[in-house]
């Protein structure tokens, strides 16, 4: 169930003061790190107190879910899908979204960039990288993001902003660690490889931000830790 504004607003209080310690630890200027607040499974209520709380954006992983939301929500705040995109989605994805963060394919590329197209608009995304070996996440192998921002920056539609990784789940805080560093390396090389910054990195959610943080992210999603369990 969503808590009242005021729950939600010591809520958001709290995972900033985890967010600036967390950068201050690192050595890292706290406005370097962007709170996307996770709105799934809550109704378009949470939306608005993400935009009243001053957030830019907020993340849903489900395009259906989001087309059946955004028309409820407040404007002025911009969405982005986090979650997995199927083909047959694409075209609405690319009309309803500010930014698609989990871009995980040539093919899917090539739909969006025919779609922003149409709409007139130059489409933002993130490309996925499945920076942690995960066989239970989506994203591209490392092996494989090479030829998909090769492909990206070659779509006149597409605008590539940076990477999004999910951390696997583990006991051992150490594989979340390492995908979110291994993230970082993928950027750095790519950004010099392809002459482009690539400036966001999209890494930790409520259980691993401070992680995340320390390896370089600039933009953590955060859902649970802002509007409790999704039940
Ligand atoms: C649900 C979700 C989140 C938020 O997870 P919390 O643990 O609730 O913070 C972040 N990223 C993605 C891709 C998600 O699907």
């Amino acid at each position: 169930m969503l808590p009242d504004y005021e729950d939600f607003r010591l809520r958001a209080d709290a995972v900033r003061q985890r967010i600036s310690s967390a950068c201050i630890g690192a050595g890292r200027d706290p406005a370097g790190v962007e709170l996307l607040a996770v709105t799934k499974f809550f109704p378009a209520e949470a939306v608005a107190y993400a935009a009243r709380y001053g957030l830019r954006a907020v993340g849903e992983n489900r395009v259906q879910e989001a087309a059946e939301k955004r028309p409820l929500a407040p404007p002025g705040i911009a969405w982005e899908l986090i979650g997995h995109l199927q083909s047959n989605k694409a075209r609405l994805a690319a009309g309803l979204f500010d930014r698609i963060d989990s871009v995980d394919s040539e093919k899917l590329l090539v739909l969006l960039d025919r779609a922003a197209s149409e709409l007139g608009k130059k489409l933002p995304v993130l490309l996925q990288v499945n920076s942690g070996h995960d066989p239970a996440k989506s994203g591209v192998e490392p092996e494989e993001s090479d030829a998909l921002l090769a492909k990206a920056l070659s779509l006149p539609n597409i605008r590539v902003e940076g990477l999004m990784a999910i951390a696997p789940l583990s006991e051992d805080p150490d594989v979340a660690r390492r995908a979110f560093a291994s993230l970082r390396e993928i950027r750095d090389h790519l950004a010099s490889s392809h002459g482009v910054a690539l400036p966001v990195l999209s890494m930790g959610m409520s259980g691993d931000l401070e992680a995340a943080i320390r390896e370089g992210s600039t933009l953590v999603r955060v859902g649970s830790a802002l509007f409790g369990a999704r039940v």
